[in-house]
Formats: C-alpha cells, structure tokens, sequence
C-alpha cells in the first residue's frame, strides 16, 4: 500500500521522543510526514530538564541540540497535554496513522525491606524532582538530617548524594530554583553513606561522576581498608575493563588522602546488603541496618551474616527507575516497560492466551527499553523504531479526520490550556531573564499554571 503522508503523534517529549521525529524526518521514506509531539509538561526534553543534575551544565547543554531540532519548525509541539486524561488512544486513532509512546520512566524502582515505608525514607526519583524544579511536586523538602543513608551503587546514587553532601553556595551558579537553594542551604547535613551491595569493582557508576565527588569543596571522601581486600575475580576485573581501572585508581586515591579538615563527609560503603530501615521509636528513620557480603568468587556476592548498623535519620533508595502504565496501552509490570519488540508494542491477551502485534502503536526511550543508559542510547533506540514504522506502512490505522486542525480543535473543545514552539521560548526567555538578574545563566519557574501562564504570554506581572 503506498500513502502520501504519515500523519504521526509522538507522547514524551523527551530525547527519545525528539530524536524519533528527527530520525524520521531525517529519513529516507516515499511519503511526506506530519509529526505532533505531546508533552505532559508545560517545557520540553524530559529528564535532560528533570533529571540530570544542576551541576551538570555539559549535560544539560545537550538541551541546546534537543532544541535546534525542535526550532527547525517542522514538528508541532503540544505541551501540557496529558495523555490519558487530556488525549486518549481512541482520539490518536481517529486523527493518526500511528503513535509512538516516548513516555520514560518517572517513579523509583520498589525496595522491599522492612521500614522502608518509614517517615524519612525517600525515594531517589522524588528527591531528584524536587531539586530539578519539577512542577508536580512539593516545593518543600524535608532536609533535617544529619547523617543519611543512600542505598545504590549508579550514577543516580551518586547525583543524590552529591547534592545532598555540596554545600548549597556551591550549587548557586546552576539553574537550581530558589526553593531548591533555600532547602539546601538550611540542610544540617554533616554525613552522607552510600552503601553498594557488591564491591568496587563491580559498581555500576562511571568514573567521571565518581571522580567529581573528590572534587566538592569542604567534603570528605571516605573510603574503608576492608572494601579493598580484592580476590581473583576483581583483580581480573581491575586488570580487563579500563572503567573498573580507572574507578579502582581514584578510591585507593581517597585512600591515601589525608581527611577530617571538611565539615562534610561522603562515605561509600561496599559488601553491604540492605536489610533493614530501622525506627527510631517514633515511626521515623532511625539506623540502616546492613549485612557485610563478601565475594562469591565468580563475580557475585554472598552474605557473611555480620550484621551492621550506621545511625541515619534519613535514607534515600537510588536503586533504579520504573516506567509508568497508560491507559489502554499493555503493560509489563515486572520490568516497567510497554512490552515491544524492537520498538513494536506486543499485546497479550490473558482471556485467550493470544499475543500479537498492536498495530499503529509504537515505543522507543526508556519506556521500551527500560530505565538503563544514557541520552545518546535513545538515538539508537529511536533509529530501530522508526525502521519498523516505516517499513510497516500498510499497517498504519486509516484515521478519520486526519487533517492538522482536527487536533488543535480537540484540545480547544476540551479546554485543555496546551503550550507550542512559541510558548516555549517564552517560557525560555522568561528563565534566563530571571537569571541574569542574579548574575546566573537560568533561574527556573517551578509552579505548573506559571510556567503555563508564561508560555501562553498570560502572566500578570
Ligand atoms: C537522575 C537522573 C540523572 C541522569 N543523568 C544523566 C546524565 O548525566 N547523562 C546522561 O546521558 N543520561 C542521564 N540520565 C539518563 C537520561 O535522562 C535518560 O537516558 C533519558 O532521559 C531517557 O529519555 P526518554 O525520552 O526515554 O525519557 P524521559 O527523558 O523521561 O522523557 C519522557 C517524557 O515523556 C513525558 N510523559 C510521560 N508520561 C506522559 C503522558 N502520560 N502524557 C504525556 N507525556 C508524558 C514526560 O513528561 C517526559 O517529558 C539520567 C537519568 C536520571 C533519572
């Protein structure tokens, strides 16, 4: 079957989402392309804007190639736009041939211990939200602890405890909300444990975040003699992968540094099992409790059965993202993804037992994937789901009103206050305007109906 234009609707504006319609309008194909990407957020870029640290402008600067494509002006962008609430499957079907769902992952992974559920247990992901600004959470966060425990051995355990261990002058020059400086800054802070259940050679961060951890001013690196009791196994390790290389060299770096002149300190723990968030009494964090593991000799970790306890009046689980389920759109609730292959959405039914393809429907990000990698795997990813859309053509649904106004109707009748290109910039200029008032780069708006307003020129000053 030959058609003369794609109409398509992509959900999730982060990097997958955009690098999916660049990919496609980049791509070789015999009929034209129209791309609608929505957005439940107000701004574009997902987690690069919600996600990657504030201290992490090189990171962030990837924003800049995510906009250059969006400024091209051949993708229509509708942010604040929800889908299942403000635009469900059955409208994409009626104005579309196919969506493609770059929906990502926004909740933390489940950790199942005891106390978990105490007060002053968090959750990686809700913190990470609120010092990123993100509109649908508090603006307060409850930084009361002097000790805390952060379980996780990723670069998202190290971006907390970064955050929660750098005094908050020294985050000034980023684009942290005024809220998220003022929370920092009253922090009372003075020890932060990371805990890994495995050893250093099998850690999951990369060198240069943990190399960056050395460099915070008035903190502490410490590290522990016992961890570094290497067998065969890691030795190997040390000896085979030029990153366990270079992480192996900067901890017996700390090892060798003199400590106790900083008013903080960044302890990372190694062979510790989380077991147990313990209660001080009161329904709140009191202790983490750990059993030491040892090496099993091939790669893995045993349990010694020693039992250990470090006073914390706060612990924060980094122990991994979870995708989030969509109205109508199957689910796999083990792995937190839309089941796919290779960016082709499955569904099962568990009445017959049958699984197929779902035609039209499409994944590509973490919501495919799962939440593992970095930006640029999103690119790739994005290149195979877009080969299949194309080359599935003659299975595209036959929309009824596919014509570009249809949509923008839709939304209008619905009331639904959606933001464009247009918005966006403003919102943009509106940021950094608030910043170079403070000599900083971007001073970000963090209340949802704000940053709406903002967009829309409807801001009363
Ligand atoms: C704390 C943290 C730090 C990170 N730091 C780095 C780093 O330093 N370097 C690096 O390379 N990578 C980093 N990453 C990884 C990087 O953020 C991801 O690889 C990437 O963002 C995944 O892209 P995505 O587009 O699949 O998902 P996302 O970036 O999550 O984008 C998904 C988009 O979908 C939207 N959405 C969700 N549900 C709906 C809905 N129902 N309706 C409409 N829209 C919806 C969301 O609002 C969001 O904008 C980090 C990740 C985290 C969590």
């Amino acid at each position: 079957m030959t058609r003369s234009k794609l109409r398509l609707a992509i959900v999730g504006a982060g990097p997958a989402g955009i690098y999916a319609a660049d990919i496609l309008l980049k791509s070789e194909r015999n009929f034209d392309v129209s791309i609608d990407l929505f957005d439940h957020l107000p701004a574009p870029y997902g987690l690069v804007r919600y996600g990657v640290a504030p201290d992490h402008p090189r990171i962030k600067g990837i924003i800049t190639a995510l906009r250059d494509v969006l400024d091209r002006g051949d993708i229509r962008i509708f942010g604040n736009v929800r889908f299942g609430e403000d635009i469900t499957l059955e409208d994409l079907k009626r104005h579309y041939n196919a969506v493609i769902f770059a929906t990502g992952a926004v909740q933390d992974a489940s950790l199942r211990i005891p106390g978990i559920e105490l007060e002053g247990s968090y959750g990686a992901a809700d913190f990470v939200s609120w010092y990123d600004g993100h509109p649908d959470y508090p603006r307060e966060w409850p930084l009361e602890a002097q000790s805390v425990a952060v379980i996780g051995n990723g670069n998202v355990a190290l971006d907390v405890s970064r955050i929660l261990a750098k005094h908050a002058d020294d985050l000034l020059p980023t684009e942290i909300p005024a809220n998220v400086y003022e929370g920092l800054k009253s922090s009372p802070v003075t020890d932060v444990h990371v805990f890994g259940r495995r050893g250093p050679t099998s850690v999951k961060f990369t060198p240069l975040e943990l190399r960056e951890l050395g460099e915070l001013n008035d903190v502490d690196m410490i590290v522990y003699d016992e961890d570094f009791d290497y067998d065969d196994a890691a030795r190997a390790a040390v000896a085979g992968n030029k990153q366990v290389f270079v992480i192996d060299k900067v901890l017996n770096q700390w090892r060798q540094r003199e400590t106790g002149q900083a008013s903080r300190r960044l302890h990372l723990h190694f062979f510790a099992k989380p077991l147990e968030v313990v209660d001080d009494g009161t329904g709140r964090v009191g202790a983490f409790r750990y059993e030491r593991t040892k090496s099993d000799g091939e790669g893995g970790v045993v349990g010694t059965g020693e039992i250990r306890e470090v006073p914390v009046q706060a612990v924060y689980r980094a122990i991994g993202y979870f995708g989030s389920e969509l109205p109508g759109i199957p689910f796999d609730h083990d792995y937190g993804v839309i089941p796919n292959h290779e960016g082709q959405v499955l569904r099962h039914d568990a009445e017959t037992g049958e699984s197929g393809r779902m035609y039209g429907v499409y994944a590509t990000g973490w919501i495919k994937r799962g939440p593992v990698g970095l930006i640029g795997h999103t690119k790739s990813d994005a290149m195979e789901t877009i080969r299949h859309l194309i080359n599935d053509v003659g299975n595209w649904w036959s929309p009824a009103s596919p014509d570009e106004q249809s949509v923008v109707d839709l939304l209008d009748e619905r009331g639904v206050r959606y933001t464009d290109l247009a918005g966006w910039h403003r919102l943009d200029q509106h940021e950094l305007a608030l910043g170079a008032a403070e000599g900083r780069t971007r001073i970000k708006v963090v209340p949802r109906d704000e940053m709406v307003d903002i967009s829309l020129g409807q801001l009363t000053a």
